[in-house]
């Protein structure tokens, strides 16, 4: 039993050697590729459930490194916000966004809000608010063209905080999400002090939604409160029509998931943006 014991004491400390030692590298290597263009961005469409129309879309980071390959935004994000490397990263998929729909304009496609994912050291640095709106002022790009997206996590960080952020960049025209809604603290008191447009409900309540009794029981209750506080819904991770069309009986108000498309290039998601074909 001592050697057995002995033997798993090593092999778990060289694991965790190892995530350390990856963890390292890949900072450095996150690094390298901020700054050579390593990252791009897809963008995913966001449905109207009811009449079924194409209303947005969620910009989502991708890198593909030369050695590694494509590695997984579930791994280098959380590396990310630890490193402190997630303000420079926001910012990069903030300008890219910005530059993108600059492109789409200039080819006179008719634009749909994007939405971007921020992390708590973004929202809370400082000077974010005036460097959003100096971006927008150079740009061009109305800020109604674009919506951030936060976790409950970071609403409820420093809520005095948030609320001002909130407030200022509203007042830029950009509106706000809580994202994967309904996973983190849930405390429902904060919602009404914010200008939150939409709440996005986690996938987790959404796979087989039809047939799960629990999760129908939340995401009614998710829905019905938004409703009494006048903010939209759309449901995350929806891969079914079964799923879709229980959610518009529930009356959530869009969709986004793989029953619509996957997460695309830009020049596959310019072709969403024609009139007429979707
Ligand atoms: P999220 O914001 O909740 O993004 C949704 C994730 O679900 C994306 O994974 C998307 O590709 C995936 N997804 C979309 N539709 C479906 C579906 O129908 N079924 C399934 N199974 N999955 C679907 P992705 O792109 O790997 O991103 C993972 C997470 O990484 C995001 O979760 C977000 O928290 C973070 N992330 C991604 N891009 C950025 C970014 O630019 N900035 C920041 N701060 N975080 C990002
Ligand atoms: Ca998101
Ligand atoms: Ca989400
Ligand atoms: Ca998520």
């Amino acid at each position: 039993a001592k050697t057995n014991n002995r033997t798993s004491f090593v092999f778990a400390s060289k694991t965790i050697n190892q995530d350390v030692y990856e963890s390292l590298a890949l900072k450095t290597e996150l690094a390298y590729a901020l700054d050579h263009n390593e990252l791009s961005l897809v963008f995913q469409p966001k449905m109207e459930i009811k009449r079924q129309q194409f209303v947005g879309g969620e910009a989502l980071v991708r890198w593909n490194h030369p050695e590694l390959g494509f590695v997984s935004p579930d791994r280098f994000i959380p590396l990310a916000e630890r490193s402190g490397q997630i303000i420079q990263l926001d910012w990069w998929v903030l300008k890219a966004v910005v530059s993108q729909l600059t492109e789409w304009q200039r080819l006179k496609l008719p634009l749909v809000p994007i939405a971007v994912n921020l992390s708590m050291p973004t929202f809370t640095r400082n000077h974010f608010v005036d460097d959003v709106a100096t971006l927008l002022a150079e740009s061009g790009i109305r800020g109604d063209l674009l919506e951030f997206e936060i976790t409950e996590r970071v609403a409820l960080g420093d809520i005095k905080k948030t609320q001002a952020v909130m407030t200022e960049l509203r007042k830029l025209g950009i509106s706000m999400s809580i994202d994967d809604f309904g996973t983190g603290y849930s405390s429902l008191s904060y919602l009404h002090t914010m200008p939150i447009s939409t709440l996005k409900i986690d996938r987790a309540f959404i796979s087989n939604i039809e047939t799960t009794e629990t999760k129908q029981g939340i995401t009614t209750a998710i829905i019905a409160m938004a409703k009494a506080l006048k903010i939209k819904t759309i449901a995350e991770g929806v891969e079914t029509a079964e799923e879709q069309s229980y959610l518009a009986t529930l009356g959530c108000d869009q969709v986004q998931g793989y029953l619509h498309s996957k997460p695309l290039p830009p020049k596959e998601f310019s072709a969403w943006l024609i009139p007429g074909i979707h």
